[in-house]
């Protein structure tokens, strides 16, 4: 007897309608508006939003300074047509700001937007706030940002890496932003959130208190179900909704162009996305992406790749925190396991080392365990990994 065999087109249709499959919305559902731009002496069309009540018109991919220092990289990407560039407190130890202050010294101060975002002390395990983190401290850190950036005020300011409902609602960063507001340091206040999404972003959207929301957003998350029915939440509510993490971790292999390009045309698909930050780091890179904004709409084929690598366990952990709490040792597995993920995808080790340096491992880590007690939800093996990355905490500092 002979197999049936299926055709080509039958398998797409079968595939890409599969149960548990990735969610494809048709062109016709999309929020957008084209706007010819200026981009480096060439007229390009790109794809604009409105970042929720912010009122900020802005292409839907913008730049995550984070992985570059490269002050003629983030010089291009202005002279694009991007114009929110996005950091951190942290980020290199301050370099990062101050990079981008002196690209930014002398233009026009309506001509480009900024993102920073403070973190304070937290216990990576619990995700909850500890006694350095006052009010005083938030708007100390502030106070220098602004100093590395060269500005009076952000335009929009994150609470970074909130990953439970209590630290959205810890009152001395609300006191923080508050003042701030008042003071005029910041136009836009917002959370940060790469680890517990759902939870977080419904606190936001029920805190009535902020205006964005930056949060990873990746065909990859076994949650991403939760991750979109909560932005479209806090979209409908008019918060501005910032994508991450669109790519990086999601694949097998270094991402290639095709991946990036099929992985960002997924994020945008999602009407209540208004822009995603793309961490490039060559002017290669920074063309794919620009290139992107001229047509959002996702082949058949990449479609097909991304149902691919969406049905494969992957190399990198997605954050959905179900191991916390296990490890008698407590420590902060995500927090381990996403150092990891920028020391072999991203391959930025300085950026691993400088986030293990904030997690106060012990100087054994997963060592005296005859066997480890924590079960991942796909099954990574954990000690193997963080026993790994931890060996940086070891190694004399990279920035
Ligand atoms: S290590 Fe596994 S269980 Fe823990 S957050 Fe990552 S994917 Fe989830
Ligand atoms: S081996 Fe497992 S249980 Fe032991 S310290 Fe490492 S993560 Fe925790």
């Amino acid at each position: 007897m002979h197999k049936k065999l299926i055709g080509r087109r039958d398998f797409m249709k079968s595939t890409l309608a599969g149960v548990g499959g990735l969610f494809f919305l048709p062109s016709s559902e999309w929020k957008h508006e084209i706007k010819i731009v200026e981009s480096r002496g060439k007229e390009k069309k790109f794809v604009y939003r409105t970042l929720g009540k912010t009122g900020l018109k802005l292409p839907v991919i913008n730049m995550g300074v984070m992985l570059t220092d490269n002050p003629s990289l983030i010089r291009a990407a202005l002279d694009s047509g991007i114009l929110l560039l996005d950091t951190a407190h942290g980020y290199m130890q301050g370099r990062n700001e101050e990079t981008i202050g002196g690209v930014i010294k002398g233009r026009h101060r309506d001509s480009f937007y900024i993102a920073t975002k403070i973190g304070l002390p937290q216990n990576r395990t619990t995700g909850l706030y500890l006694e350095g983190a006052t009010t005083e401290e938030f708007l100390k850190r502030l106070d220098i940002s602004l100093k590395r950036l060269g500005l009076d005020h952000v335009d929009i300011l994150y609470q970074h890496g909130v990953s439970r409902k209590e630290s959205v609602m810890y009152e001395p960063i609300l006191k923080a932003f508050e003042q701030a507001k008042k003071a005029g340091k910041i136009r836009f206040s917002g959370v940060s959130t790469h680890s517990n999404e759902p939870e977080v972003i419904d606190a936001v959207t029920d805190s009535k208190i902020h205006d964005v929301i930056l949060t990873a957003y990746t065909f990859k998350q076994k949650h991403y179900q939760e991750v979109k029915k909560a932005i479209a939440r806090a979209s409908a509510e008019g918060l501005g909704i910032v994508g991450m993490k669109a790519v990086r971790g999601a694949f097998q292999q270094q991402p290639t162009t095709q991946n990036i390009v099929a992985s960002f045309k997924w994020i945008l698909q999602d009407p209540n996305v208004h822009t995603v930050i793309a961490g490039f780091t060559t002017f290669e890179h920074l063309e794919t992406d620009l290139a992107i904004m001229n047509d959002l709409t996702l082949t058949d084929q990449e479609k097909l790749e991304l149902q691919k690598e969406a049905s494969i366990q992957g190399l990198y952990c997605q954050g959905c925190r179900q191991c916390i709490g296990q490890c008698p040792e407590k420590l902060p597995i995500p927090d381990l396991m996403r150092a990891y993920m920028y020391t072999y995808d991203y391959r930025n080790v300085a950026h691993a080392q400088d986030l293990i340096g904030l997690l106060d491992l012990p100087n054994r880590v997963c060592e005296d365990c005859s066997f480890c007690r924590v079960k991942c939800a796909i099954d990574f093996n954990i000690p193997k990994k963080i026993r790994d990355v931890a060996r940086l905490k070891d190694v004399p500092s990279l920035t």
